[in-house]
């Protein structure tokens, strides 16, 4: 499948989102809150689709990979040991014009320069201005922790403060050696987790790109020391190879490898997978080899012992770990963008030339206009939709519903009886649906079917009997 020629236009995804029910504003009667996004009946079925996709890749396929599902609010010191009560913040910078407020790095990333590291924090480079009124009258850069606060318990005192986590790995560190001891696994093993984390970030922006709640799914890969390039490798090459099966396709994507000084103290080596958006090239995943530094800063603030011993080397050590951290919402979003297509096609939806629509341009004679999400079905959250061919026919809709009870025993499917034909097709095209089925006069007689293909909207006769199967090739 070829990839838009014409950048997607985010208003337009956003609309769709919207009025197709992938994703809404949270408490949208209430004007909204900036960082926080709802997803609709089709949302959280493609974020499922995602969800699932990497729990089979991850921990299904693989015998020394198991699962985790831990709390999101931990002991206040897990987060004093990882290091994030101390520097898990975001440099922020104030505009004395028009009170507007950013991130340094960000307004400085912007405007072509990079924000200055000095020994005490940061500062702003000669000329950096306010991207929303042309001030230069900034205030210096300041560390803004990103967590969230609150209180556990009745008492809002300083001994009863917790954080809601903001990211899941810690929750994994934490338990490594509870799962060590009932999982029957040798290193190399991994422990995976899907959940919420939580930031509070100074600049939500890019739809849900950056969102103050969004869900992370990340593995824990434990290895015996001195085997980090090799796994970290292995492990990049694999997560590319899924975005693939997914639906971006490795043109769509790019690998930003970190420089020996970009990296955190404690890592040997980190590559961002980076996606291709509207809005620029952006991270949608980060596979960073962290050597022991999270296991011995738990066993240093804890007092327990995280160390793993070899059976057969006799060797006790503490496990170095790679870290493939991704975030659902980004890959919804970026399967939302790569699917998105504005399309000329042949007037009644009969097969021919696709032609991809140019902005501002007429629709060319013998063709309409038509929007299409073109998934990959595994990510469709609709897979079959199923039109009897007239309402007012109860012989035709009793035959629908044999049809449809049949595939959604496999399938999640989509009951439509309203409409002419054509408009029920471009209904599900909007959607991503990759196939219809329509029951007419003909099934009655000879109990086969009309199956219609969304990105070449051809259309095959088939036997009902036969569709299963048939579906199950590419669905599956
Ligand atoms: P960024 O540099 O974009 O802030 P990060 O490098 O801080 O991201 P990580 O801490 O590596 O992100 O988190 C792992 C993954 O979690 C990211 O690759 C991303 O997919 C997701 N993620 C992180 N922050 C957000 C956010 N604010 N909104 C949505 N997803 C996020």
């Amino acid at each position: 499948m070829q990839r838009n020629q014409h950048k997607v236009s985010m208003d337009a995804l956003v609309s769709l989102c919207k009025r197709r029910g992938f994703i809404f504003q949270s408490s949208e009667i209430y004007d909204g809150i900036n960082g926080f996004w709802d997803y609709g009946p089709l949302g959280c079925e493609l974020k499922r689709n995602i969800r699932d996709a990497w729990w089979r890749d991850i921990v299904h396929r693989r015998e020394n990979i198991v699962g985790l599902d831990s709390s999101i609010i931990m002991h206040p010191k897990v987060w004093e040991a990882s290091g994030h009560i101390s520097s898990f913040a975001d440099p922020m910078v104030d505009c004395k014009a028009c009170r507007k407020r950013f991130r340094a790095d960000m307004l400085c990333e912007e405007q072509g320069v990079k924000l200055i590291k000095t020994e005490k924090g940061f500062e702003l480079p000669v000329g950096v201005k306010c991207s929303a009124c042309g001030s230069k009258e900034l205030t210096a850069p300041r560390a803004f922790n990103l967590m969230f606060k609150t209180f556990v318990g009745p008492v809002e005192e300083a001994s009863s403060v917790a954080y809601l986590r903001p990211e899941t790995a810690q929750g994994i560190f934490v338990q490594f050696a509870n799962v060590l001891a009932v999982a029957r696994q040798k290193i190399p093993f991994g422990i995976a987790q899907v959940g919420k984390a939580f930031r509070n970030e100074i600049n939500p922006r890019n739809f849900t790109f950056r969102s103050r709640e969004f869900e992370q799914m990340e593995l824990e890969f434990f290895l015996k020391p001195g085997t980090d390039a090799e796994w970290h490798t292995y492990w990049v090459k694999e997560r590319m190879g899924w975005y693939e099966r997914i639906g971006l396709p490795a043109e769509s994507l790019q690998q930003y490898v970190y420089g020996k000084d970009e990296l955190a103290h404690y890592a040997s080596a980190c590559v961002d997978v980076m996606y291709d958006f509207p809005f620029g090239m952006q991270e949608l995943e980060g596979i960073a080899a962290r050597g022991d530094f999270d296991l011995s800063q738990h066993q240093k603030f804890s007092g327990k012992s995280l160390e793993y011993f070899d059976q057969e080397t006799k060797e006790k050590f503490v496990p170095h770990v790679v870290e493939p951290s991704a975030g659902v919402d980004r890959i919804a979003l970026a399967i939302l963008c790569e699917a998105y297509r504005e399309e000329w096609v042949p007037s009644g939806d009969t097969a021919g030339d696709v032609l991809e629509a140019e902005p501002g341009k007429p629709v060319p004679a013998g063709y309409e206009l038509r929007t299409v999400l073109r998934f990959a079905p595994c990510m469709a959250p609709i897979k079959v939709a199923v039109f009897p061919l007239l309402k007012n026919k109860p012989e035709l809709v009793a035959k629908g519903r044999e049809v449809f009870d049949l595939l959604q025993k496999r399938w999640n499917c989509f009951w439509d009886v309203t409409g002419a034909i054509g408009r029920r097709y471009r209904r599900q095209d909007e959607i991503g649906t990759p196939y219809g089925v329509t029951i007419d006069f003909d099934t009655l007689t000879d109990n086969t079917v009309t199956l219609r293909d969304r990105d070449s909207m051809k259309q095959i006769r088939l036997a009902i009997a036969a569709l299963p199967d048939y579906l199950s090739a590419t669905l599956d």
